[in-house]
């Protein structure tokens, strides 16, 4: 028997059921499975207690995208929570970062070598596991989007790999254009680099993660080869910067 959703579920967790129903929908279409495609919840801005009903529901990985926020909040939900830190990160935050999430688990956004040598030096530092991160590449040509060129992501991606031993180098990472019809375009030069990528430092394709997808665009990416959609206001509703600080 299939046992019916609580009545009073919340508008989140019935969203975050909507959004693995997609997901599973998408990968099967491209020949995939649902388990290939890790859904990160991105709960910026959202207070505790919804971040807390989506936990209660079974799902585990969350997505931050401000330090001070991520800060705060983590030590205030379960410890595991398999955290991301997504977009991104000033060098300078590294260390409180961190020191107060000892749960973070992924790092999506290296977009240059002084933060991944910071990242390195610090996870040794503190002793902590090996920390995964994503290279995160400009895909888009846009000025105001952080990321390597395309054209020096192997270079960067050799430095994570062969330069930072206490660095899991996983895979890369794309914002690309909010702009729906451009997007396919991002997310085939995103697939490109993975392919130069391999190439050049002899890896096997699925050694490579592909984070690429948002709300807008999820299933697309999902048909393009992504492993890892990071999803907000589908799962948690609209943003509400007025919260913050
Ligand atoms: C906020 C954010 C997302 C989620 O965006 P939605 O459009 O709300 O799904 C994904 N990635 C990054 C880097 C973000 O900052």
């Amino acid at each position: 028997m299939v046992m019916a959703a609580p009545a009073l579920e919340g508008a989140a967790v019935t969203a975050l059921r909507a959004v693995l129903h997609r997901v599973r929908q998408a990968a099967e279409k491209s020949g995939r499975r649902a388990d290939d495609v890790r859904v990160v919840a991105v709960s910026k801005t959202k207070p505790i207690p919804l971040i807390h009903q989506v936990y209660d529901a079974g799902h585990r990985c969350f997505g931050e995208n401000y330090v001070q926020e991520i800060i705060d909040k983590a030590p205030q939900l379960p410890e595991d929570i398999e955290w991301h830190f997504v977009g991104h990160l000033q060098s300078n935050k590294v260390k409180s970062l961190l020191a107060a999430v000892p749960s973070l688990a992924m790092v999506e956004g290296v977009d240059n070598e002084k933060l991944a040598n910071h990242l390195d030096r610090t996870v040794s530092t503190l002793g902590r596991k090996p920390l995964s991160v994503l290279v995160q590449v400009n895909t888009s040509g846009e000025e105001s989007k952080s990321g390597v060129d395309p054209s020096r992501c192997v270079e960067l991606v050799k430095h994570v790999k062969l330069g930072c031993p206490n660095l899991q180098f996983s895979g890369l990472m794309t914002i690309g254009m909010p702009d729906y019809s451009s997007t396919p375009e991002n997310f085939r030069t995103l697939s490109n680099c993975r392919t130069e990528v391999c190439k050049a430092l002899r890896m096997a394709e699925n050694q490579c993660e592909l984070s690429m997808g948002m709300s807008s665009d999820f299933e697309q990416a999902i048909e393009m080869g992504s492993t890892n959609v990071r999803i907000g206001s589908t799962i948690f509703g609209p943003r509400d910067y007025s919260r913050k600080k």
